[in-house]
């Protein structure tokens, strides 16, 4: 029997048989792992409690023949209880959930900036001190990056012509010159590019300065060059609800 241990964050929990379950999660060292917790769905299992979606967890796996099996957990960080209670907040942290998985699709594929990107999203939500919509949005910026899928927010997307450019195009990645522009391009505006810019970064002074017109339009560029991306949409993305708190 072969042990490892690694920290990670649960991202998904289905059923398996009676008692037991499969949990999903994301991990330091091992990308994405899923893992049988035995016997969990009863109620007096301790590890069943520790093992729910958004928790940041520490844990032991054996390596089974088919999925691993996890054999203690300790929590690091309970997120879910700063979140589970605040529709936006939950809606917001489903959504981080939901992306990570899609974006480690690979077990095993190391995924050391998603979990960390993760791991940071979800404590801004569970803290409550930041716009929840603007976490998921640098959070999904900041995803996107990590997949190479970068969108231009000033050069042309096309011949790297130095910008700002008006026009913006979900499938030619982002900002593109006049000369370069395919037709049915977006044209948000300067302060929707500079939200976008400094949510990618992590400049929040100026990212908090935005009005609700760009943050609204700056989701909506977001959203759609995610959709692009993934080749399909989130189920948990259109429930996110957008307000400022
Ligand atoms: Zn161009």
């Amino acid at each position: 029997m072969s042990l490892y241990r690694d920290t990670g964050v649960v991202l998904r929990v289905q059923k398996l048989g009676e008692a037991d379950r499969i949990i999903t999660l994301i991990t330091r060292n091992h990308g994405k792992v899923r893992a049988v917790a035995k016997g969990v769905r009863r109620t007096t299992s301790r590890l069943g409690a520790r093992v729910e979606p958004f928790a940041h967890v520490d844990v032991q796996f054996y390596t089974g023949r088919t999925l691993d099996v996890i054999t203690q957990v300790q929590t690091i960080d309970a997120f879910g209880a700063g979140i589970v209670g605040d529709y936006q907040r939950y809606t917001s942290a489903c959504a981080v959930l939901e992306t990570a998985d899609r974006m480690s699709a690979e077990e095993g594929e190391p995924v050391l900036r998603l979990y960390l990107l993760v791991g940071g999203a979800l404590r801004a939500l569970a803290d409550g001190t930041r716009d929840p919509s603007l976490v998921l949005d640098a959070f999904l910026l900041r995803a996107l990056a990590f997949a190479g899928w970068s969108p231009a927010l000033s050069e042309c997307a096309r011949c790297g012509d130095p910008g700002p450019h008006r026009a913006f195009s979900i499938q030619a990645g982002g900002s593109v010159c006049p000369r370069c522009k395919p037709p049915g391009s977006a044209s948000p505006t300067h302060e929707v590019l500079t939200l976008m810019a400094a949510l990618a970064d992590g400049t929040w002074a100026v990212a908090e300065r935005a009005t609700d017109a760009a943050r609204r339009e700056a989701s909506g560029l977001v959203a759609a060059l995610l959709q692009w991306h993934l080749e399909r949409q989130l189920r948990s993305l259109p429930l996110v609800e957008r307000r400022r708190p």
